[in-house]
């Protein structure tokens, strides 16, 4: 069977080149040399016939002359010397033969006259010589010989089996030599190829081969080691790349993941980490806690202190909270400055409370901040996942929920989710849906509060307040619904339907002869994303108003919470000739330096500063100050929420002073004000002490 040469070893390779090449050479020098010694002897047996052939004839030449057969065959009996000879034959002049030797009884042969000259012939069996027998230049008679050739062939034999043993150990000794030298080629290359599957299974490309010779592996070694440091080259590139890479990855999932401010995970981030940490509680006994803490009144020291400012104060506020918490729980910067917490396991809602203590506890230390204190407070609120919900975005909307209950609840403080705020939250979206189509379903009107000047006793002014008549619910008075309609954005038709509506009654009781000046409630919203102005301007042309005959309310968290725009914007409606006015003073972050930096004209105090009048110190205290600070400023000053006769009367005492309360009246209907403008000269006189207030008076609508 073949052996495929390219299957085998260069080793293997060699042998079989090796063999081929001494076999052919072998068989081609025994060839050559039987040749040669086959015509050496055979030249040897022709001149041995001739010598005999040439003794015969001299010896027999008078035989022949004398026709003497007897002689002649014993002269030919000398044959008997030469073993090749078979038969030998004396022929007479005229062909005939004379005498025949034949060896040992062996078959007799024809042996025909030949030309008269001396001639030869070797054939494959036998030689046979032709000799003429001459006396005096005439031939007389022939010797004719006939040799066998087979001692010729079995010498040539012999030879060859002398010529192979020979060959076959010279043979021998060269395998024996090829093997060591084989060794010479094979063996570095043997060594290359250890080094190339060293470097294919370590990818060390460091690694080079060792160059033992000048000759082609030599060379081969030399291409292999470039080719090694050009992979090595381009490795490092690779490997550089890699790194860079790697760092741009990291740095684009930092700016993805994580706030630069606080450093802390950003809202991307805890979405995904929330939702991870909800779905883990699905699987049983795992519980979480969700916190939302939002700074109190930040935007106010952003604009007060500036951004940079800010943001130094948002990076303390994180890492007070990082500090508060448990390694295992998990802060995060939700958004300006509202940060998320997901705490662990909490034990139970004690636990869950303890954590919230402390976290608004660490908010309140006061912060040492360019050689001031500065006192920040925050609210929070707390939804447990799976007791509350265990579904993200609900526990999202349920902290969100507990946390404006915490600022409802006047802020420092935290709140958990509870029931009631789940039916108050249900009770809200309801509310949503229906305040829809509310307005499109005229559902909605106005009452209108006078607002009486303590000297005159007169109606100077009234207030315009919403009434939301629900077909199914009923009356749902505005504090159920306005935050709602603000935070949808339903605010903004609504209150340009409140502006036109009230707009469009001032005219009426101008025209009636009755003219009294018109306020209009106006929310931030409606502020920061309506064309304000340009309403206005329509509106009181339309309704041929004197712009002074409009107060537009704003409450001061509205006017805390605007930007420069806000401002602007404010100012444009001043120029207009409408008033502003700060509504609510005294409720929450009295700041009073915006009351500087806004065109206001009147300042309605809140009720709950009235409340406590005339008896409590402070109080009062408190009311002379905003009245004095009033008066520096040149403000109208309005008292909301007199209920009272003896606050009333204590407020005359500080005029000239505007009253709003029930112990006037309450919210009318048009037909309700219309009456009491026409009665008394539009004068409301007030209750004698301890007689029941306004709101029971025949001007209240039950
Ligand atoms: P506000 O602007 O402070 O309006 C005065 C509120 O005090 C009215 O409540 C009024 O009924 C009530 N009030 C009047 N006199 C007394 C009193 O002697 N004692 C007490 N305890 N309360 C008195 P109302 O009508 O329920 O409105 C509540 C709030 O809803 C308003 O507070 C105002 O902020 C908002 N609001 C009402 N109408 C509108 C509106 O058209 N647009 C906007 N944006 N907000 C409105
Ligand atoms: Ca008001
Ligand atoms: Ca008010």
């Amino acid at each position: 069977m073949p052996i495929p040469l390219n299957k085998q070893s260069i080793a293997g390779k060699l042998n079989l080149i090796a063999l081929a090449v001494s076999c052919s050479a072998m068989v081609l020098v025994t060839l050559l040399i039987t040749i040669a010694s086959y015509f050496n002897y055979r030249n040897e047996l022709v001149l041995e016939l001739s010598g005999q052939a040439r003794i015969i004839a001299e010896n027999s030449a008078a035989a022949v002359v004398f026709d003497d057969a007897r002689n002649a065959a014993a002269i030919l009996e000398a044959l008997r010397l030469t073993p090749e000879v078979e038969q030998g034959v004396v022929h007479a002049a005229n062909g005939r033969i004379l005498a025949r030797y034949v060896r040992d009884h062996g078959p007799v042969t024809d042996m025909p006259p030949a030309p008269a000259v001396e001639t030869y012939r070797v054939g494959w069996r036998h030689a046979e010589l032709y000799l003429p027998i001459t006396v005096d230049s005439e031939v007389k008679g022939a010797v004719h010989l006939r040799a066998s050739l087979a001692g010729l062939y079995s010498r040539v034999l012999v030879q060859l089996a002398m010529v192979w043993a020979v060959a076959l150990v010279a043979l021998a000794f060269a395998f024996v030599l090829l093997a060591r030298l084989r060794r010479l080629i094979t063996a570095p290359m043997a060594r290359l190829i250890a080094v190339m599957e060293d470097i294919s299974r370590d990818r060390d490309y460091r690694k080079r081969a060792p160059v033992e010779s000048r000759d082609e592996t030599g060379l081969l070694a030399n291409r292999f080691n470039e080719m090694l440091s050009v992979v090595e080259r381009h490795q490092q590139e690779l490997d550089h790349e890699l790194t860079v890479r790697r760092r741009t990855e990291e740095q684009l999932h930092r700016l993805a993941n994580f706030d630069a401010v606080t450093s802390l995970p950003n809202r991307h981030y805890f979405n995904q980490y929330l939702r991870n940490a909800v779905a883990r509680t699905a699987r049983g006994r795992h519980s979480i806690g969700l916190m939302f803490l939002d700074v109190d009144h930040f935007k106010s020291i952003n604009d007060t202190m500036g951004h940079d400012a800010g943001d130094r104060l948002l990076e303390e506020v994180a890492r007070r909270l990082t500090a508060a918490l448990r390694p295992s729980d998990t802060v995060c910067r939700f958004g300006g400055d509202e940060y998320a917490i997901v705490f662990e396991n909490p034990s139970s809602r004690e636990d869950a409370r303890h954590i919230a203590e402390r976290v608004i506890a660490a908010v309140r230390e006061p912060i040492l901040f360019d050689g001031r204190e500065i006192f920040l407070t925050a609210s929070a609120g707390i939804a447990l996942c799976p007791a509350d919900a265990s579904e993200t975005h609900t526990l999202l909307r349920q902290a969100d929920t507990a946390m404006y209950q915490a600022k409802d609840s006047g802020r420092n403080t935290y709140r958990f989710f509870t029931d009631d705020m789940r039916l108050r939250a249900q009770k809200r979206l309801s509310i949503e849906q229906s305040l829809r189509r509310a307005l499109g379903q005229g559902e909605f009107n106005l009452l209108y509060q006078p607002v009486i000047d303590s000297i005159s006793s007169r109606i100077v002014a009234v207030e315009a307040l919403l009434r939301w008549q629900h077909p199914e619910i009923g009356m749902i008075g505005p504090d159920e619904f306005i935050s709602i309609a603000e935070d949808t954005g339903l605010i903004v038709p609504i209150g340009e339907w409140v502006l036109r509506k009230a707009c469009a009654q001032a005219r009426i009781w101008q025209t009636l002869g009755l003219p009294v000046a018109m306020s209009v409630n106006v929310s931030g919203r409606q502020l920061r994303e309506s064309d304000l102005l340009a309403t206005v301007r329509e509106v009181l042309t339309q309704h041929t108003l004197d712009p002074a005959m409009l107060t537009l309310e704003i409450t001061e968290l509205a006017l805390v919470d605007g930007t420069h725009a806000t401002r602007d914007k404010l100012h444009q409606i001043d120029r207009l000739g409408v008033r502003l006015a700060i509504d609510d003073f005294g409720s929450g972050y009295s700041s009073m330096s915006y009351l500087r930096r806004f065109p206001v004209r009147v300042l309605k105090i809140d009720r709950s500063l009235i409340h406590g009048l005339p008896g409590d110190h402070d109080g009062v205290a408190i009311i002379e100050a905003i009245i004095a600070m009033c008066r520096s400023l040149n403000l109208n000053i309005v008292a909301e929420g007199v209920e009272t006769a003896a606050q009333a009367r204590h407020l005359q005492g500080h005029a000239p002073i505007w009253l709003q309360g029930y112990v006037y009246a309450a919210p009318l209907t048009t037909d309700e004000l219309t009456q009491l403008l026409r009665a008394n000269g539009g004068r409301i006189e007030l209750p004698a002490e301890g007689h029941a207030p306004a709101r029971v008076l025949p001007f209240r609508p039950a």
